[in-house]
């Protein structure tokens, strides 16, 4: 029989004290970190955003790196990819503990009722572009990381809390790079905690795989007064998407999994159509060029499960085009991927999901849920290129307002969850041992 593993303590309510004492604190260093408007694309103000994480790590005792990934996509002297990386080492030989956060923030859209770069804060939630997604969960890790060190200074192993670049577009820039140099990975790191919002009861285990791909249909140019001339390879792209509609999006409505996504209309496989772009710009005044396409092109976001392969995945959509190909005069097509993720799962076993498991019993007084998200993030890089499974998402804020306009997060939710990653850290550092 494996004993009980047991965590909390006097401890653990020392570092909920502190914790809930840091308010004010933690509410200024997510404004902070609102106010400086990372907004990608193009990817503005990360040099800012890392030199101000670099001065509060630094103060906390941490050795600090910046680190531009030059000459990944998106790098430009305009709009340099930087990240800051920064490690604390223990008193004595341990894991190590990683605390991964994007400082990267999508536009802002319209239909705010604040400034989203004001940082505002009213009845305990805090607004602004990225207050959610994923500011409040930084700030959250630094506070918890913070007070962690002030109550046990002398921890073993060694702990990281990174700042990455381009989350929002990919993680080349950001996660990519830097696990490729072997520092968001095996064998430096042995855990690691993403912050996204996924809501503080909420372990993020893993996510969906993704399949980009454009489709091009091909016809002859001819007189628009004369389309019998010519072949529109707008209608032959119209004969595509009826066929999806007709044999595609019922087979992958049918195609349901037990791996508890959230929400739950993504606990299926899902396609979306991007785009579609066929024939000849308008001109400047407007009128339209009188042809008959000769090319037309879409892209498809297809979304699969942990149960499906790629290749399947992407020979079901090869399938109905070939279909179309034998069935429909004239109807030729090309198709190329533009990009593609194959699903990510961390074991339910794993350390990092047990400890922060058993510390949301501690803080919250109830099970965790786990989750799997719809969505990739950067925990496919970790996964991949770092070579590192003990990984997951957990932080505070509500996933639904992630992008959308009035992105808030709540104070409460963020003290909860920073409480959640310090008890977290300790079980990981300390191997399960009490407080
Ligand atoms: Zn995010």
């Amino acid at each position: 029989m494996v004993a009980a593993r047991r965590t909390s303590g006097p401890g653990t309510d020392a570092l909920a004290a502190a914790i809930a004492s840091r308010r004010e604190e933690l509410v200024a260093l997510t404004q902070d970190l609102i106010r400086i408007p990372t907004v990608n694309p193009p990817g503005a103000d990360y040099l800012q955003a890392c030199e101000y994480l670099q001065d509060r790590m630094t103060r906390s005792g941490f050795e600090v790196e910046l680190i531009r990934a030059t000459g990944a996509p998106g790098d430009s002297d305009a709009f340099p990819r930087w990240n800051v990386i920064g490690r604390r080492e223990g008193k004595r030989p341990g894991p190590c503990v990683h605390f991964n956060s994007h400082i990267d923030v999508v536009e802002t859209g319209s239909g705010w009722s604040v400034d989203p770069f004001s940082g505002s804060e009213r009845d305990g939630r805090i607004y602004g572009r990225g207050s959610c997604d994923m500011k409040g969960g930084l700030a959250a890790s630094i506070i918890a990381v913070e007070v962690f060190l002030e109550i046990h200074p002398d921890y073993p192993g060694a702990i990281e809390i990174s700042g990455t670049a381009d989350e929002e577009s990919g993680g080349y820039g950001g996660v990519a790079h830097l696990a490729e140099k072997g520092l968001l990975g095996a064998p430096r790191v042995d855990h690691m905690i993403i912050p996204e919002p996924l809501n503080k009861d909420r372990i993020c285990l893993g996510h969906r795989g993704v399949w980009w791909a454009e489709i091009e249909t091909f016809g002859r140019i001819a007189h628009g007064s004369m389309p019998f001339l010519g072949d529109c390879a707008v209608r032959h792209m119209a004969a595509v998407l009826r066929a999806f509609e007709d044999e595609l999006y019922p087979a992958l409505a049918r195609r349901t999994t037990p791996m508890p996504i959230v929400p739950e209309g993504a606990r299926q496989s899902t396609m979306n159509i991007n785009s579609i772009h066929g024939g000849l710009m308008e001109g400047h005044d407007g009128f339209p060029a009188a042809c008959v396409p000769d090319s037309c092109r879409m892209v498809i976001d297809r979304r699969f499960l942990i149960e499906e392969e790629l290749q399947a995945v992407k020979d079901e959509v090869s399938d109905v085009l070939d279909d179309l190909t034998r069935s429909r005069q004239g109807f030729s097509y090309g198709i190329s991927d533009i990009f593609e993720v194959n699903p990510t799962l961390t074991d339910k076993g794993a350390p990092v999901v047990r400890s922060v498991a058993s510390a949301i019993r501690q803080v919250l007084g109830r099970e965790p849920e786990f989750v799997i998200s719809p969505g990739t993030y950067d925990q496919k890089h970790i996964d991949r290129i770092g070579r590192l499974k003990d990984c997951i998402a957990y932080g505070p804020g509500i996933l639904d307002l992630a992008h959308q306009p009035d992105e808030y997060v709540g104070i409460d939710d963020m003290i909860a969850s920073a409480t959640v990653m310090a008890i977290a850290l300790h079980d990981l550092l300390y191997g399960g041992k009490a407080i």
